[in-house]
């Protein structure tokens, strides 16, 4: 009798499957515990995390992006919300923690309304609504700023290194960012174009910060070949090459079958040829310095030395595309290729003491936007905190002057947005009221987190806050070492306006995005775990999680 109803299965087997509330559910809390983890960082009195890799390497930072990029987080939507930290990272440069933060809140504020029996849909429709106007509130409260206003782009620049490694020199490396900027800016019809790449960050164990330095010009850390090469070469025609001057196959474990002597002698003198030829080749094109991506053979050196030629060898790619930027060369990857057009200029390539090593210094390059800020600090972990907090500052202060418009921080933009969206909630009815309610409540959590991390009490701290706000005090914000509201303009805590506007545009997005799935399907081949899995050794932990 087939009166019973077999199963049937529609997919592959060992495949997991969570469908409807619990997928959200799912989905919600793993998106919330990425937002935990950065929370404590965020702000000057934040935290900093040490993460420790597979090979035992450390890090220490406050950095939101570096933070997540770490952690190697592998549950899928989880992934998104770390997608946030990245694309505000690529956009601005600064604001990860704070686009990573209100995007979790989102949807902690969201889950609470699902347990109300208001579908996603209606919250999504109403997160969009408030996203819109948030954008338009935050463009409407900023404040100018240009080329000329100095010590407004400090204020930036010091904003950013806020609560960083950075923090006791900020001043000095303030100064140093927004020259570093002033330097590549160019003013087009539309406005101005920034390229943040031209300016390159080098960082280099020893001495205090207080040495670090602008140089005109790109730094490597390297140092020449061979010993017997000029240490510095005038007027310098550059050949940058991003394949290796060997000859393939001749490494010492590669075996040989040669029957007599002088076949092996041949083949030797085969080998010198071509590298000679190499050499050749490029000295003919007039080239005095060459930058090459690979190795450099032992015998290629000696000849390239005894022509009195600089060559460094295994420049790292991203500084390969700098130089190139900076000279004017053509990157070459068949040598044969290689002509005396493709070559570029600096007035000057030296080999340079700093500290005990010896660094690359390539100046008075063809195009002079090109600028190396060299920091200086005395472990390897202080200098990489201190280049990413100049990173992010350098991020700020390019932001700033490409939208021409700067807003207070401290908590002052999110508090304004969020009395704004109430505002504009009164105006709706029914759900998606509420939708626009729990959209402003979660831009709160950034004056709420500040305040937290600072030890102060935050309902009292967000109650003095809101009667400030009422007041029309708009950049009202939370003074961090008093636990006092102050005017956050006043007190030069300034940032550009795409940060708060990209973060917000960006954690809406993720968290709409994440709302409208109800039901996730994982192959069984799928490394990271079924969508009930936290990632392998991760966050399971984490304190104060649901
Ligand atoms: P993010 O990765 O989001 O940039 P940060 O740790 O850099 O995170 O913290 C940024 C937050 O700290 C912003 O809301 C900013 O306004 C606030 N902030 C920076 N400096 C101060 C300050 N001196 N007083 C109060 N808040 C500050
Ligand atoms: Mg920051």
């Amino acid at each position: 009798m087939s009166n019973q109803m077999q199963p049937i299965f529609i997919l592959p087997e060992g495949t997991q499957r969570t469908q409807g509330r619990n997928a959200q559910r799912t989905n919600i809390m793993a998106a919330k515990l990425v937002a935990e983890t950065v929370r404590t960082t965020l702000g000057p009195k934040g935290m900093d995390k040490m993460i420790v890799d597979s090979l035992g390497d450390v890090t220490v930072t406050n950095d939101g992006v570096t933070i997540l990029e770490e952690m190697q987080i592998e549950h899928p939507s989880a992934k998104m919300i770390v997608e946030v930290a990245k694309t505000q990272e690529n956009e601005v440069g600064d604001g990860t923690t704070t686009a990573v933060v209100v995007a979790g809140e989102l949807l902690k504020n969201a889950e609470r309304l699902l347990e109300q029996n208001i579908h996603s849909t209606v919250i999504a429709k109403g997160y969009r609504m408030a996203a819109d106007r948030s954008q338009e509130i935050l463009r409407s409260i900023g404040e100018k700023v240009t080329e000329k206003d100095d010590k407004l782009l400090k204020q930036v620049a010091m904003t950013a290194m806020t609560g960083k490694g950075a923090e006791s020199s900020k001043e000095l490396l303030a100064t140093l960012v927004i020259k570093a900027v002033k330097r590549i800016v160019e003013k087009e019809e539309k406005g101005l174009y920034i390229d943040i790449n031209n300016v390159k960050v080098e960082a280099k164990v020893g001495s205090g910060v207080e040495d670090s330095e602008m140089i005109e010009g790109v730094v490597l850390d390297k140092e020449k070949v061979h010993a017997a090469m000029p240490r510095v070469v005038k007027g310098a025609k550059v050949a940058i090459i991003d394949s290796a001057m060997e000859v393939k196959g001749t490494e010492a474990d590669t075996k040989i079958s040669v029957s007599d002597p002088q076949q092996f002698q041949a083949f030797i003198d085969q080998e010198e040829k071509m590298l000679r030829d190499m050499v050749d080749k490029v000295t003919s094109t007039g080239a005095t310095v060459v930058f090459c991506q690979k190795g450099i053979d032992d015998m290629a050196q000696h000849f390239l030395a005894k022509r009195g030629v600089f060559a460094v060898r295994r420049v790292k790619k991203s500084d390969v595309e700098n130089l190139s930027r900076a000279t004017g060369a053509n990157i070459i990857t068949n040598l044969h290729d290689l002509t005396s057009k493709d070559l570029g200029f600096a007035g000057t390539v030296e080999e340079v003491k700093v500290g005990d090593e010896n660094m690359v210094f390539v100046r008075e390059c063809k195009n002079p936007k090109a600028v190396t800020l060299l920091l200086r600090g005395g472990t390897s972990h202080v200098v990489d905190e201190i280049k990413r907090a100049v990173t992010d500052a350098i991020g700020d202060v390019a932001s700033a002057l490409k939208s021409g418009s700067i807003v207070a921080g401290a908590g002052a933009p999110e508090m304004e947005v969020a009395r704004q969206l109430k505002k504009f909630a009164d105006t709706l009815s029914g759900r998606e009221q509420l939708a626009v309610l729990a959209f402003a409540e979660a831009i709160e959590v950034i004056p709420r987190t500040l305040a937290e991390n600072a030890g102060l009490d935050p309902i009292d701290v967000l109650t003095e806050l809101r009667a400030a706000h009422d007041q029309k005090n708009k950049w009202a914000g939370i003074n961090v070492f008093t636990g006092k509201v102050m005017d956050a303009w006043k007190a030069g805590v300034l940032e550009p306006l795409k940060i708060k506007t990209q973060a917000i545009k960006s954690a809406s997005e993720v968290a709409v995005m994440i709302l409208r799935i109800d039901d996730v399907i994982a192959g069984s081949s799928h490394g990271g775990g079924g969508p009930d899995m936290m990632p392998p050794g991760g966050m399971g932990g984490m304190p104060g999680m649901m």
